[in-house]
């Protein structure tokens, strides 16, 4: 059961050849048995778990389920999720209980979703490689002395092994794409404000967005048309109507332009992952695709200037952190000025506190203009530069990430190199731009992940080369020896 698409699991439950009572023991007996190696989940309420089940199985007799009614569904523990510990992976937020659920949440809800748990993750998003965790490093399925990426990492480790068909993650400037290329899973990053923000803790809110995460393109069309959609409670959350994110899965290549951006296939990128990447789009022309060379000159500027205007967007949503109103308060403050810093300096790790003190001088008087609204500027030449690309060619296609999943240690003491590790993803934030990681292949038994960048709002043109690309490869179909040979 545990190695079931959503998509089967769907039809399993309608059919009722098994109960989303069965399906959730199953998922929760492998993370019992198996996540101690990864250390992707944060919190499993296995009685909550239970009693979404039973009322889905009771949707499910009735007659009145939808196509995600019975799933278990993994969370990354960023979302709000109504009387369960929501941590946002940090000790700032350790004894935090939502009264309650992100839009996201109430929407998988209402569709009879089940709640599996909530997964690992770098604290307040802010990582690469999900070892800035207050609960600790996650481990990479294929390898488990290797990251998974980061900083849905929890999220891709538990989908990648297995302990649940599909999670949600966040993507501020790779979080999704990045942790989905090094498990081998494959996870979209819709359009700015495809979805709701509401209740998913905030890190940059003009970056921030929320998408799914799961082994198929077809399962990650399934979880969107449950995700997306205008939210009145968040203003930038866009009023565009959605569509049905799985009717396009199944069109044609034929005639497809495609843009290969110079920039993405230099110096940098590893040689073994540019030729899996190449073999990918060799796949894509035989699909129908025309391969066409274009350019994003802007490329080089997307690190620094994401990370001046994420830390500055950090400093500012995380000044809510007071020890106050919720979340973490050192003991025994004696005065305001203790009780704030304390409180700080105890619940927030280094990662946090370094992005707070950038972003903080980037926005003091006196520097604002030579740093915040220089990278503001340079912004919109990034997303200009997408314009034009996107005036030759349907979809952009790239590598995720220069190179495989790194060792747990190789970068964590050097930022600089972690930053150096979004090289591809951070722009389609900026311009906000949906992005897609599939896999595509394997260097050293490490998973390869194939980036494919559309036009706004184009979440079901990437599903649909996906998808194709799905049906003509077995890459995403390879599982981690570390989670099979199992007899649940
Ligand atoms: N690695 C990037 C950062 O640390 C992106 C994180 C994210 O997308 N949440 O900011």
């Amino acid at each position: 059961m545990h190695d079931k698409s959503v998509a089967q699991l769907g039809e399993g439950l309608r059919d009722k050849q098994f109960s989303s009572l069965e399906l959730s023991h199953c998922f929760l007996d492998r993370i019992a048995r198996l996540d101690g190696a990864y250390n992707s989940f944060i919190s499993v309420d296995e009685d909550a778990v239970l009693a979404a089940a039973r009322a889905a199985d009771e949707r499910l007799a009735a007659g009145t389920a939808t196509a995600l009614t019975g799933i278990p569904i993994a969370h990354k523990d960023i979302f709000c999720t109504n009387g369960m510990r929501t941590s946002c992976g940090s000790r700032m937020l350790d004894n935090f209980v939502p009264p309650y659920d992100a839009t996201l949440i109430t929407k998988f809800n209402r569709d009879g979703a089940v709640i599996l748990g909530k997964t690992n993750m770098d604290e307040f998003a802010m990582g690469s490689s999900n070892e800035s965790s207050y609960y600790g490093p996650v481990r990479n399925p294929w390898d488990t002395t290797l990251v998974p990426g980061g900083s849905s990492g929890g999220s891709a480790a538990a989908v990648a092994a297995m302990l649940a068909p599909a999670a949600t993650g966040t993507d501020t400037g790779g979080s999704i794409r990045q942790p989905a290329a090094f498990c081998g899973i494959t996870g979209i990053k819709p359009t700015y404000g495809r979805v709701s923000r509401l209740g998913m803790i905030a890190f940059a809110s003009s970056l921030d967005q929320a998408g799914p995460m799961a082994r198929s393109a077809e399962d990650c069309a399934l979880l969107l048309n449950s995700m997306a959609g205008h939210d009145p409670l968040d203003s930038t959350s866009s009023e565009l109507a959605t569509q049905d994110y799985c009717s396009q899965l199944g069109d044609s290549l034929q005639g497809l332009r495609i843009g290969l951006p110079r920039e993405y296939f230099g110096e940098g990128l590893a040689a073994g992952t540019a030729s899996c990447i190449e073999a990918a789009l060799k796949e894509l022309e035989a699909l129908g695709a025309t391969l066409v060379d274009v350019s994003l000159p802007h490329s080089h500027l997307s690190i620094p200037t994401y990370y001046v205007l994420a830390p500055a967007e950090a400093s500012t949503n995380l000044s809510r952190f007071d020890g106050v109103r919720y979340g973490h308060r050192c003991d025994n403050p004696v005065d305001l000025h203790d009780l704030y810093t304390r409180t700080r300096e105890e619940g927030f790790g280094a990662e946090v506190k370094r992005r707070i003190l950038v972003g903080t001088y980037a926005l003091s008087a006196g520097y604002y203009d030579a740093y915040y609204k220089k990278a503001q500027q340079v912004r919109r030449l990034i997303k200009q530069d997408f314009t034009s690309c996107f005036e030759q060619v349907d979809v952009i296609a790239g590598p995720t990430t220069p190179g495989p999943a790194f060792a747990l240690g190789a970068k964590s003491d050097d930022p600089l190199a972690m930053y150096l590790e979004d090289v591809y993803t951070l722009a389609v934030n900026l311009a906000g731009l949906p992005g897609m990681s599939v896999p595509a292949g394997f260097v050293a038994d490490k998973p390869v992940g194939l980036q494919l960048i559309g036009p706004h709002f184009a979440e079901a043109r990437l599903l649909n080369v996906g998808h194709r690309f799905q049906q003509a490869t077995d890459w995403h179909t390879r599982r981690p020896a570390s989670a099979t040979g199992e007899a649940v």
